[in-house]
């Protein structure tokens, strides 16, 4: 009974997120069309990721491997699958050679994700803002700034190169500055809860 209650929460959830996104892309000026809408299902299960599928959406997003692997399989294969974890940073690959794991096993780590779920894309240039996940306008204009830097850099045109910034608190704002590509989880998935100690 439970169950079926949340999964409904879930479904009206994702709606009205979709309204917002309209609205927020037409108040400025751009088209709701481009920005795309991943559903962040880090911690929740399988069957509240089908109910957002079954409601009409396909645009799916994970930042632990482990989580990506197990799910993939589980689910549809026409989800496009984003992964938001920080495999490719250089940041993080010291991290983990600092805790014993060789820089290489992460990119090993990667291959067998892309192995195991092949309609992975890894997203152009993201900012999640500050540690308590809020982003701030001046988070948001430099990621906006380093795009345009970085394709001149490689010679791409920017609408080429993602711009993954905005997430459950502040999305709209994110999308007035440019977004291409905003992460939601809380806002569709509810809260997330950790394990005790986590
Ligand atoms: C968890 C997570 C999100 C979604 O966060 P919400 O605030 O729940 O919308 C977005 N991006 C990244 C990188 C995340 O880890």
């Amino acid at each position: 009974m439970s169950a079926t209650v949340v999964e409904g929460v879930a479904a009206t959830a994702l709606r009205s997120v979709l309204h917002r996104v309209r609205q927020a892309a037409e108040q400025s000026g751009r088209h709701a069309e481009d920005v795309r809408v991943v559903a962040v299902g880090k911690t929740k299960p399988v069957s509240l990721i089908q109910e957002i599928y079954d409601a009409g959406h396909r645009c799916f997003g994970e930042n632990y491997v482990q989580e990506i692997i197990d799910k993939a399989p589980q689910l549809p294969d026409d989800i496009r699958w984003h992964f938001i974890g920080h495999l490719q940073s250089n940041k993080v690959k010291s991290l983990l050679a600092k805790s014993g794991v060789e820089p290489s096993d992460s990119i090993e780590l990667a291959k067998h994700v892309r192995l195991g779920c092949p309609n992975l894309e890894f997203s152009g240039l993201m900012t999640i803002g500050m540690p308590d996940y809020s982003s701030t306008p001046e988070n948001f204009k430099t990621l906006f700034k380093c795009r345009t830097e970085v394709c001149k850099v490689l010679g791409m045109a920017e609408f080429q190169c993602e711009l993954s910034m905005g997430m459950s608190n502040d999305f709209e704002q994110a999308i007035k500055m440019g977004s291409t590509n905003v992460r939601i989880g809380s806002t569709i998935f509810g809260p997330r809860e950790y394990p005790k100690g986590q």
